[in-house]
């Protein structure tokens, strides 16, 4: 099947079942107005059947070998070879233009040689070589061209694949904006590489061969003195020139990180930037992370500033020299006037390509540090994986284990300590506890965002570590504490979980969790856009439509945290309400700030720094005069409407 087939079918798909399109990407659909042509458009594209490829938690034997330029060129082999020969052949004819001004001027020109006949000829076949010559360029870029652009995509899709199975550490480590950078510019920079510079510098490396070639061919001497003469000299600055531009290139790759990093915060902190007043440190520290990026383009900049000027110095050096050497030798009749004039015509050519190649190792040399950051990241292991050939979690009734379960974020300090923990299948447990408990973060344990460090946490007996995370997550629904909603419509957003869902299922989503005022009140009804991250909605509405969104994924098991706590008392109280049908033979885990959703469970656990302290049926805990019987005095005193 093409892509175009497929999508074709895609979109068919969506619009049939989601009405209208609505924009945002990816998870918006495409505009009804861009449909035809976006369809025309994929129709056209070529089948690529890896991007079509399932996604896999394990990455694939190739996917774990170290990222480098020939593993990417590898899978176009074709193309290479043809950009290949392209080069070849273009480097090759273009080296004919000096033999056939040599052959004109000996033979047409000199006296006793002059032959109208000979020039005409000459200068006839030096034009069809250069017209065959720029009409071979063209395919070569062309090629080139193609074969960048596929390794880009690939690349693209290989970076997006491993970002999507990093565990969750991993994000709260590195900066958003430090990844964006490696999907932008590093990746950008790899494109000039291979679009340009790989042509280039094959295209001059190889001129250079053969000009070698060709000097030797026309005078052995003089060609002896050129290679004795500048040879040594370019080989002990390139190689001073390798090492210094890589580490300034590596630093530059860092330094822009930290330019999109600051940026991005920045952006995505705009209304707390706003209300503290922080315009003008953040102008400061802006400037700073800019000034350091400025300071590594200097130094690249100054490297190559010294590098470019020295080598043309040496050429024009070279050249004088050889100059004297090679007139020389014409006037001691070893060497014809027209061979000195081909071999002067070829030195041009033998120091012009040095100059390209300085230019063309640069882009090389900030393509190598762009794969050196790109390699490091794609080396990056999730630390919560599966095992090879984890098999599936079998549908499971809902009964959570946590059998001493200790976990830390840092190695030197326990979030949870020996949680022992049954929950039967169907049952409700509310947790509840202090601000910094652990709250969340047993209930992270369950899906696996991170696994504990001491302990099993088992489903159904079964360690949700030897099971594939597929299967696991996909029996688990979560509303988190602050809820995400995605660019594209409020159908689109509810089915995220579930994209085979019913209009019908969605109605009775929106029913279910009280959200049908808001659907009506909005123009499009369920086809409204939602704005990046929900900014068009309040924290409220954000939280029914995470509600909403668990429901239409029907799991056997519900992690809610904190699901009501942006709610106000009517809207709660209709989520309650809502809760229980969602709840419904489910076992649920319920993080609960309110004492109001805690009361409704079968069973409340109380933890306070990382261990549980208390647990029992509500009735039981106030009974009791511990914690919780606390926690619900101050509750009832405060109009039973206090948070926990
Ligand atoms: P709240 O009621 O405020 O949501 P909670 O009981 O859910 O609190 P947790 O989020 O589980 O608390 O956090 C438990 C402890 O782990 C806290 O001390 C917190 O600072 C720490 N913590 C939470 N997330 C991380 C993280 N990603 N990295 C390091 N420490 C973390």
């Amino acid at each position: 099947m093409t892509w175009g087939g497929g999508f074709g079918g895609g979109f068919g798909g969506v619009f049939a079942g989601g009405g209208r399109a609505t924009t945002g990407l990816p998870f918006g659909g495409i505009p009804t107005e861009l449909l035809d042509e976006a369809t025309r458009l994929l129709d056209s594209e070529p089948a690529r059947p890896p991007s079509a490829r399932a996604f896999t938690q394990r990455p694939s034997a190739a996917e774990r070998r170290p990222l480098s330029l020939t593993q990417l060129l590898a899978s176009y082999r074709g193309l290479l070879a043809i950009a290949s020969l392209l080069v070849l052949a273009t480097s090759l004819l273009l080296q004919a233009g000096p033999k056939i001004t040599e052959y004109a001027i000996d033979h047409g020109m000199l006296p006793g040689h002059r032959s109208i006949r000979v020039v005409v000829v000459a200068g006839s076949l030096y034009a069809l070589i250069a017209l065959i010559n720029v009409g071979l360029q063209r395919w070569q870029t062309d090629a080139t061209g193609r074969l960048a652009s596929r390794v880009m995509h690939d690349l693209r899709v290989r970076v997006f694949t491993h970002l999507q199975r990093l565990s969750l550490d991993f994000f709260t480590e590195e900066k958003a904006g430090v990844l964006m950078s490696r999907m932008t510019s590093d990746i950008e920079n790899l494109q000039q590489l291979l679009q340009y510079g790989l042509a280039q510098f094959a295209t001059q490396g190889l001129t250079m061969v053969v000009i070698t070639v060709v000097l030797f061919a026309t005078n052995v001497e003089l060609a002896a003195w050129t290679v004795l003469l500048v040879v040594p000299v370019l080989a002990v600055l390139s190689i001073w020139f390798h090492h210094a531009s890589e580490r300034g290139y590596l630093r530059t790759r860092d330094r822009i990180a930290l330019v999109l990093a600051d940026l991005s915060e920045s952006l995505y902190g705009i209304r707390v930037i706003t209300a503290h007043n922080r315009q003008r440190r953040n102008i400061a520290n802006h400037r700073h992370v800019v000034g350091a990026y400025r300071d590594s383009n200097l130094y690249t900049g100054r490297v190559s500033s010294m590098y470019g000027p020295t080598t043309n110095l040496i050429g024009i050096l070279g050249q004088a020299l050889l100059l004297g050497i090679g007139g020389h030798l014409v006037l001691e009749h070893r060497m014809s006037l027209g061979a000195l004039i081909a071999f002067f015509l070829y030195l041009n050519r033998f120091f012009q390509p040095i100059q390209l190649l300085v230019q063309q190792y640069n882009a090389l040399q900030q393509g190598r540090s762009s794969i050196i950051r790109l390699r490091g990241l794609l080396a990056t292991a999730p630390s919560v994986d599966e095992v090879a050939d984890a098999p599936a979690l079998p549908p499971v009734e809902g009964r959570i284990t946590f059998a001493s379960v200790s976990f830390g974020y840092r190695p030197d300090r326990l979030a949870l300590e020996g949680i022992d923990l049954e929950i039967d299948p169907g049952q409700t447990v509310a947790i509840v506890g202090p601000t910094g408990a652990g709250k969340s973060t047993l209930a992270k344990l369950v899906n696996r965002f991170y696994d504990p460090t001491a302990g099993q946490v088992l489903i159904d007996g079964i360690d949700v570590r030897t099971v594939s995370l597929r299967s696991l997550r996909s029996q688990i629904g979560l509303v988190p504490q602050e809820p995400f909603l995605f660019a594209g419509s409020i159908r689109t957003n509810l089915a995220f979980g579930n994209p085979h869902v019913t209009t019908a299922e969605i109605d009775e989503a929106v029913d279910v969790v009280g959200l049908r005022d808001l659907v009506e009140r909005l123009p499009d009804g369920l086809d409204a856009e939602v704005h990046e991250r929900g900014q068009t909605l309040s924290a409220g509405e954000r939280q029914l439509l995470a509600l909403a969104r668990a429901f239409l994924a029907r799991p056997r098991i519900l992690v809610l945290d904190e699901a009501t706590s942006s709610l106000d008392l009517k809207s709660e109280q209709i989520v309650e309400r809502a809760l229980d049908r969602v709840l419904e033979g489910r076992t649920a885990l319920l993080i609960a700030h309110r004492l109001s959703t805690a009361e409704r469970a079968d069973r409340i656990v109380v933890v306070d720094h990382g261990q549980i302290v208390e647990q029992g049926t509500p009735r039981e805990l106030v009974a009791r005069g511990g914690v919780y019987a606390q926690m619900h005095a101050a509750w009832v005193a405060a109009g039973g409407q206090g948070a926990a």
